[in-house]
């Protein structure tokens, strides 16, 4: 707590940092592509990408300005730790004597460079708009989301729980010798106390339904799982026990097998029939 006090103390409010920067020298619609120019404006003189680098990438401060040092990744990746190195930029303030000092905020500055560049890539009043405007919520409309901020699902689905916009459940998972096993959860503000009783680590539910998905062509596969999940509305408990859920299981080259799955929780009649009758 004291750390995220002095974080905020430091830099400010990641959100509210990242929307000037866009309102000032930003596109006014996604994708934010040009982050050369957003790190320019922050102080930015050397940008460098580099293989040998420990992290995934680095922030310094030399006599001139800011030097962003980044690893070769995807193009997603390399973009959300490029805006997350730029949110580095606010934690150096220059000294009496004119040199420059990291302020460190500790492990609280890392979670911050996270926000940051979650608000850079998919701003919140962006993002708010486009979810507004999508029909329904499906793996389909992910993909185009994920298309249109030019950012991965991991990126996005963080995203999504961080602002609860998203009317379902997401989980990702990755087949391991005992099973699928859950990755990540991301929840939405639309399920107050909801319990899902998953961690990260535990067996994904819906197994049968990435099984499918992980044999069928399209690796795209929709049905009802079995899955206990508390809701607790003003103090009320009760129980669901069956989901409409999609899923979709990614071959990575090493053989990984990844799964996003859509957990549709109170799916409106045209959900249903879609998930009912695949085309
Ligand atoms: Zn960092």
């Amino acid at each position: 707590m004291g750390n995220s006090l002095s974080v905020r103390a430091i830099a400010g409010e990641p959100e509210e940092r990242a929307d000037e920067l866009l309102r000032d020298f930003g596109p006014s619609k996604p994708p934010v592509d040009d982050l050369e120019s957003l790190a320019r404006h922050r102080g930015v003189t050397r940008i460098q990408v580099d293989a040998k680098i420990f992290a995934d990438g680095l922030t310094l401060r030399e006599t001139e300005g800011f030097a962003i040092v980044l690893r070769p990744a995807s193009a997603a990746r390399y973009r959300f730790t490029f805006a997350h190195e730029i949110g580095h930029t606010h934690f150096y303030r220059p000294n009496e004597t004119g040199v420059w000092k990291h302020a460190s905020a500790g492990a609280a500055e890392e979670g911050w460079c996270h926000n940051f560049a979650g608000a850079l890539l998919m701003p919140a009043a962006w993002l708010r708009q486009d979810v507004r405007d999508l029909s329904e919520p499906s793996l389909t409309a992910l993909d185009g989301l994920i298309r249109r901020y030019r950012v991965s699902v991991e990126a996005l689905t963080w995203r999504l729980a961080h602002l609860q916009i998203w009317p379902t459940l997401i989980l990702r998972g990755e087949r391991s010798a005992e099973g699928w096993v859950v990755k990540t959860l991301a929840k939405s503000r639309h399920l107050p106390g909801v319990s899902t009783g998953l961690r990260t680590g535990a067996l994904h539910p819906g197994a049968s339904l990435l099984e499918r998905a992980a044999s069928t062509p399209a690796r795209h596969a929709a049905a009802k799982i079995e899955w206990p999940v508390a809701f607790r509305p003003r103090g009320r408990i009760f129980l669901q026990t069956e989901f409409w859920a999609e899923a979709r299981v990614q071959i990575l080259r090493d053989g990984t097998m990844l799964s996003t799955m859509l957990v549709h929780l109170m799916p409106s009649a045209a959900t249903q029939d879609r998930l009912q009758n695949p085309r």
